[in-house]
Formats: C-alpha cells, structure tokens, sequence
C-alpha cells in the first residue's frame, strides 16, 4: 500500500517512556488526526521520512534567560534557533499497542534518526510511510525489545539512503 502520506498533525505527550526507559525518544501523533489507510495498518514498525515545522503562534512563547537578561522567543523562533533548520529526517514510525507495557489502545510513534538539541513538543509533523519493517512483537525483556528497536534503526537508515527513497523526500 505505500507510499502513504498525512498531512501536518499535532505532537503530543505520551508516556514519557521512549527517552527515559528505552533510551529512544518518540514523537506521538493523534491517531485521529491520520488518514484511514493509515489508521488500517497493521500493528508493527515502519520507516518513512518525517517533516517537522515549528508553529509560529502567539500564544506559545518560551522565555529563556542569556548573558543575564530574560529573552521572550516565540514558540517557532525558539524551536529553529534551538534546533536549527528542520530538514526532512529519516523515521522509525511504530504502530503499536506496546504489549510489553500491557497498554491496551493503540499509539502512532516516530522516532525521527537525527540528534535533536531540544524537544519540539508543540510542533507540527507530516510524513510518509514507505515501508514495513516487521510485526509488533510482544516482547518478555526491556533488553530484547531495545536490541530490536536498534535494529529497526539499523534497517530505516540504509534503506532510506538508497536513491530510490530518497525521491520520496520529495513528496513531504
Ligand atoms: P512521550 O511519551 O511524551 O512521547 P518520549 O520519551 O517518547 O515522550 O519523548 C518524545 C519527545 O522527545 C518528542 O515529542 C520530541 O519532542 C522529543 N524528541 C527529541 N528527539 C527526538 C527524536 N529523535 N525523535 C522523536 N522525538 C524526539
Ligand atoms: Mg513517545
């Protein structure tokens, strides 16, 4: 069924459990928010390329103190300055009711392969789906399923180099 494409969707909390337990943080998306075809996978790994932008509002403005004096920076400013330019990354989407953790509803997860220098909390994410990695696993060890993860890395990184996925950055 790939490509499969959304449009720009919300970031929002989730358990805080990707960084702080598996070392590997992962932005979650309304599920809501995907399309249907998106929606219809089956639970697994997937890779794709995501693009994030920063969302310019007025509302969201983050204060942060330098050389000593208190400098407002809206959301969109702070997230470029503190990130730089947001190119379009390489992903690891996971499609999951994370049965290690014995949830029972389903979560979309992106684990973007770029070393971010903040979180982007706030921001907008759009991205493709260009390919199945392997089914959702129900893991008995936090080890064995990070040893995975790593190897999902591992897969999305040289498939998404090769040329012909590389004209799918395109699309986002
Ligand atoms: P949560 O349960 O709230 O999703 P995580 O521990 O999974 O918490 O961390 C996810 C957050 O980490 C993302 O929403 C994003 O702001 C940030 N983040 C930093 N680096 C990355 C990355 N490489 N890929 C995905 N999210 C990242
Ligand atoms: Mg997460």
């Amino acid at each position: 069924p790939f490509p499969l494409v959304t449009e720009y969707c919300d970031i929002v909390s989730g358990f805080g459990r990707g960084s702080a337990e598996l070392g590997v943080p992962t932005a979650n998306v309304p599920i809501e928010q995907l399309p249907k075809s998106i929606n219809d996978l089956d639970l697994g790994v997937y890779f794709g390329f995501a693009h994030i932008r920063a969302v310019d509002s007025e509302e969201a403005s983050v204060e942060t103190r330098q050389e000593g004096r208190t400098v407002t920076y809206s959301y969109g400013q702070y997230l470029s300055e503190a990130n730089g330019d947001l190119d379009v990354l390489p992903m690891v989407l996971s499609v999951g009711k994370n049965p290690f953790y014995g949830n029972d509803f389903k979560t979309m997860e992106l684990h973007v392969l770029h070393d971010f220098k903040n979180d982007f909390y706030g921001a907008k994410v759009k991205f493709n789906i260009l390919g199945h990695i392997r089914p959702e696993l129900n893991y008995t060890t936090k080890e064995a399923l990070i040893k995975d993860i790593n190897i999902d890395i591992k897969i999305a990184q040289t498939v998404l180099a090769t040329p012909s996925y590389q004209a799918y950055k395109r699309q986002l």
